[in-house]
C-alpha cells in the first residue's frame, strides 16, 4: 500500500465525520459564507451571516444593495471591503449570466467574482454533492508541504499535485481530513507532533527528530 493511502487511513480513524462548519440553507448562502470565510474563522462568519441573511440572502437582494450597505453588515469580518465588493459583483453576475441561480459547474462557478478553485470545490461538494477536486485551504496547504505531498506554495498547484497523487476515490474525504487535522492536531503555530498519528510520514518531523 502506498504511503498516501496509509496516511488517509490513519487520518480517517481519528476524523469524527464532522462536515463543513459554515451555516447555510441554500447554495447561494453557502457561496456568500465561503467568500466571507477567507482568512476568517467559520464561527465568526456564522455569527455575521445569521444576521446578514435575515436582511439579504439571494443574489437578487444583494445585487440591489450598494457595496457600502453590504460593508456595514459584514464589517466585523476580515477584508470586509473587498468581500462586500465581491458579494455584490457575484450577485450581479448570477442575475445576469445564470438567471439568478448559482451555477453547478466548476467552470461556471470560477467565472464569479471572488470565487477561485478552492471556494468552487467547497460549493460543488457541499451544495451540489459533486466532488470535483480537493479544496486547498491554509491547513491542506501546510500539511501537504509537511508531508512532502507538494513543494508548491500556490494553492492551485498544490491541488494539482494532490489530485495526481491521491486516488480519486479519496478526494471526497480529503476535502475534510486536512482541514480537520489542521485544526485538531497540526496547528500552524503549535503542532502536537507527539500525538500526531502520521508523524512517521512527516518530513518536517523527521528532520526535527533526526538528531
Ligand atoms: S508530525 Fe507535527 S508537523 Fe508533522 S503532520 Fe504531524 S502534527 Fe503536523
Amino acid at each position: 500500500m502506498k504511503n498516501i493511502e496509509k496516511i488517509i487511513i490513519e487520518l480517517s480513524k481519528c476524523y469524527d465525520g464532522e462536515k463543513g462548519s459554515l451555516d447555510y440553507t441554500t447554495p447561494f448562502e453557502l457561496l456568500v459564507a465561503v467568500m466571507l470565510s477567507a482568512q476568517c474563522t467559520d464561527a465568526r462568519v456564522n455569527i455575521v451571516t445569521k444576521e446578514l441573511f435575515k436582511i439579504a440572502n439571494t443574489p437578487e437582494a444583494f445585487s440591489k444593495m450598494k457595496v457600502s450597505e453590504i460593508e456595514k453588515l459584514i464589517s466585523s469580518i476580515s477584508f470586509f471591503r473587498n468581500k462586500a465588493k465581491h458579494i455584490r459583483e457575484a450577485s450581479v453576475q448570477i442575475m445576469n449570466n445564470f438567471n439568478g441561480v448559482v451555477p453547478e459547474t466548476m467552470e461556471e462557478l470560477t467565472t464569479l467574482s471572488g470565487i477561485g478553485r478552492k471556494s468552487a470545490n467547497v460549493i460543488m461538494l457541499e451544495a451540489f454533492n459533486n466532488c470535483q477536486g480537493i479544496a486547498v485551504d491554509t491547513h491542506a496547504l501546510r500539511i501537504s508541504n509537511k508531508l512532502g505531498l507538494s513543494k508548491n506554495t500556490d494553492a492551485s498547484k498544490v491541488e494539482q499535485d494532490l489530485l495526481r497523487k491521491i486516488p480519486k476515490k479519496y478526494w471526497r474525504v480529503m476535502n475534510h481530513l486536512f482541514v480537520y487535522y489542521g485544526r485538531a492536531i497540526c496547528d500552524a503555530r503549535k503542532p502536537k507532533c507527539n500525538e500526531c498519528v502520521i508523524n512517521t510520514y512527516c518530513k518536517e518531523y523527521k528532520k526535527r527528530t533526526k538528531n
